[in-house]
């Protein structure tokens, strides 16, 4: 992670992501039946798992709606998936009324145009490595890695190190 948050990392209870380029590395696999298909980090996913365990919330700001999205919020157990949502500010907007929570106390990582207003409102605003310069010029920190292959992992350890979570998340796996 490249730059300096404007907040403390600490008050941070929601991390909201968009899907295509964050979770994936922004590419689609269609068949000939209109079936798509995308793919997702492990590493991405176990932080996910962690980040809740330290009982912190997480959710989905897709432009897109997608069934592979879905099954992956499932599978990882994301309770706010917003698909479809081609103006992501007011979904976001939502989601604060949703949880009761300001924007200082959420983070957002997004990969393109659409996730510019959301990372400038959010209170830690993210792009991934390989996201557009438009939006890489206006987040607080940019990751070193790239969506869909760790960026998302990268995030989850930044935020939970940096809040003295991550050694009594690491007691169950280390010897
Ligand atoms: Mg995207």
């Amino acid at each position: 992670m490249s730059g300096k948050a404007r907040i403390n990392p600490g008050d941070i209870k929601l991390l909201a992501m968009d899907v295509d380029g964050v979770l994936t590395d922004g590419t689609i696999i269609l068949d000939g039946a209109g079936g798509e298909s995308k793919r997702f980090s492990l590493h991405d996913g176990h932080g996910i798992k962690l980040w809740h365990r330290a009982g912190l919330e997480t959710a989905l700001i897709s432009g897109r709606e997608s069934a592979a999205t879905t099954a992956r919020a499932r599978q990882l157990s994301i309770k706010h998936v917003m698909q479809g949502q081609k103006k992501k500010l007011p979904a976001f907007e939502s989601l604060l009324a949703e949880t009761g929570l300001s924007a200082g106390q959420v983070a957002y990582i997004g990969d393109d145009l659409l996730d510019v207003p959301v990372v400038v409102r959010a209170g830690l605003g993210v792009a991934v490595a390989n996201a557009v310069d438009e939006l890489k010029e206006r987040a607080d920190m940019v990751t070193n890695s790239c969506g869909g292959a760790g960026a998302v992992r990268e995030v989850i350890e930044y935020i939970l190190k940096n809040t003295g979570r991550w050694d009594e998340l690491m007691e169950r796996y280390l010897v």
